[in-house]
């Protein structure tokens, strides 16, 4: 089974990711950790990424689906796998579709995990992170025992600087652009599968694997 998942930036895209690669027993192929992966082995195409990256500069389309391309083609993707942050835009889906021309159909779904942007900003501002053992915590959702202060090491607690409100809106707004764009490339071969990614993680995963097993 080959799977794109769509999602925001906070809708637990990557949480409903690692669940289906568990049930389903394929691989999760999130585009950061294969570009990292290839400029850490010192590939030819992880040298060229690694130039942009330097120059604060995002990695060209074509260089980004050449090394998706590579990794697809490994063993562990034989029975399928899961799209996790790729294809992010149009001409990276156009690309997908030419390379995995002649694989039996290629994609199977493309699950897109839609959330309400005030829940976002509500789920993501409220975010706390332990200075000193990294844990998460939220204000509202999963709050310390004292304010500010880590249940586990008793270390400070901070905000990541990007989950303030104006940068998720930001986010948020050249995400959904994107994503419309893929929305209509893949409404059009009958693949594309909205789910309510503002239910509970239970709930959404229920809806997802009611999609897979159809
Ligand atoms: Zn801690």
């Amino acid at each position: 089974m080959r799977i794109i998942l769509l999602g925001p930036p906070g809708a637990g895209k990557g949480t409903q990711a690692k669940i289906i690669s568990e049930r389903f027993g394929i691989p999760q192929i999130s585009t950061g950790d294969i570009l990292r992966k290839a400029i850490q082995e010192q590939t030819d195409l992880g040298r060229r990424a690694k130039a942009f990256m330097d120059n604060g500069q995002l990695v060209p389309d074509d260089l980004v689906t050449g090394i998706v391309h590579d990794r697809l083609a490994e063993p562990d993707c034989s029975r399928g796998y899961i799209l996790d942050g790729f294809p992010r835009t149009l001409a990276q889906a156009e690309a997908l579709t030419e390379s995995l021309k002649g694989q039996r159909g290629g994609i199977d779904f493309v699950i897109d995990i839609r959330a309400d942007l005030s829940r976002l900003v509500k789920r993501l501002t409220g975010r706390r992170l332990c200075k000193n053992c990294q844990q998460m915590y939220h204000e509202e959702f999963n709050p310390t025992k004292m304010k500010g202060v880590c249940d586990k090491c008793g270390g400070e607690l901070y905000q990541r600087e990007d989950d303030t409100e104006e940068t998720i809106v930001r986010r948020f707004d050249v995400y959904e652009s994107q994503a419309r764009a893929l929305e209509s490339f893949y409404a059009s071969s009958g693949k594309y599968r909205p789910v309510n990614g503002d239910l509970p993680v239970d709930q959404v995963t229920r809806e997802v694997f009611a999609i897979l097993n159809h």
